[in-house]
């Protein structure tokens, strides 16, 4: 058998077309298929929204997506904190149909019900290289800091990144900057299958977020672990309140300071939530002391309320009717579950299990 891995292909992984590298990729005439997920973390924040979930609802209705619920890949980190992990899958899902995830575009499934996935990534475990896993940045910086991720589960956890986006022999796979190196594994995982048994598995390319990441509260990344965060589906006097309490320029103390936009935590939610010419009135009445920061926080807390209306009716007929939800994502995993079987048939018969 031989082992050695082929060279990489010349593609850029992390650029918006088509790939074509293995036949299969991409139909002519078909969608392109994406896939994407996320750990079950409970109630969604506008970091999820504007990271991940509006080009979710923008890809849709030009891609193939299945998006999925990452619980095993939760367990990877938190395996002893298991409670509420139901109660978080579902309510991760309402906030994904409150977006606009649409189920009849989409296919929305959860890892868990997917043994198949888990049946790929013990064959594809077969021929991966240990050191391809434990030099991952993720895997080296999380175990330095917490000897408690030393665990195989989490130094697989590409790995089964990998057997989640091959399955599906998806074409793209929408990320972070700090996700693109999981997905090179992923293409170099595929071209090692591919070399050792039958070309079968497409490379995938990364999509990478053009989106800037919203800041939190506090100007750090918006994040629950930080306290910094602004819920999909917080009322609009939460928000309200949460906004006008954020702190700004720690060198305007005063009303009449004059102060500098770069230097406020509030600024880079003005670059998100509102236009040119408000931001324009903002940054002169900043910089002049001709408005003060509450003058300067109302656009935002009245943008934000706006963009939340629709996702708080959209989550409470949600939440009333949790029978409607639960059948969308199990019409959803057995639709993921046809493709998952098919390519599984067809890897087993490449490496010589059809028996
Ligand atoms: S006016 Fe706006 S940008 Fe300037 S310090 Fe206050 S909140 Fe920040």
């Amino acid at each position: 058998m031989n082992t050695t891995t082929p060279p990489s292909t010349p593609q850029d992984p992390a650029v918006a077309q088509p790939a074509g590298t293995v036949p299969g990729t991409v139909t002519p005439g078909a969608r392109p298929r994406v896939l994407s997920g996320m750990r079950p973390t409970g109630a969604l924040h506008l970091g999820h929204y504007h990271g991940a979930l509006k080009s979710w609802v923008q890809l849709q209705s030009t891609h193939d997506c299945f998006f999925f619920v990452a619980d095993w890949h939760a367990l990877t980190t938190h395996y002893e904190h298991r409670e509420g992990l139901e109660q978080s899958v579902y309510d991760m899902v309402v906030d994904w149909l409150a977006a606009g995830v649409d189920p009849e575009k989409a296919t929305l499934f959860i890892q868990s019900r997917m043994p198949e996935h888990a049946e790929l990534f013990t064959l594809l475990a077969m021929s991966t290289p240990s050191s391809w896993l434990e030099r991952m940045p993720s895997y080296k910086d999380a175990v330095a800091e917490n000897r408690e991720l030393a665990t195989f589960g989490f130094l697989g956890y590409p790995l089964l990144q990998a057997a989640d986006i091959l399955i599906y022999k998806a074409a793209f796979v929408p990320v972070g900057e700090d996700q693109a190196p999981h997905v090179e594994v992923t293409r170099e995982v595929a071209r090692r299958f591919n070399h050792l048994y039958a070309p079968l598995l497409p490379e995938p390319q990364a999509l990478l977020s053009d989106t800037a990441r919203l800041p939190g509260l506090d100007g750090r990344k918006m994040s629950k672990t930080y306290g910094n965060a602004i819920a999909m589906r917080d009322a609009p006097e939460v928000v309200e309140q949460k906004i006008r309490q954020m702190p700004t320029d720690p060198q305007r103390v005063r009303r009449h300071d004059a102060g500098e936009p770069m230097r406020c935590p509030v600024w880079p939610l003005h670059q998100v939530y509102t236009d040119e010419a408000t931001r324009q009135w903002a940054a002169d009445g900043c910089r002049s002391a001709g408005i003060g920061c509450l003058d300067c926080k109302q656009p935002l807390i009245d943008a934000i309320q706006r963009e939340q209306a629709p996702w708080r009716a959209r989550a409470e007929e949600l939440l009333a009717d949790p029978k409607k939800v639960h059948w969308i994502v199990e019409v959803g995993t057995e639709r993921a579950r046809a493709v998952a079987r098919k390519t599984l048939r067809e890897v087993r018969s490449a490496i010589g299990l059809a028996y």
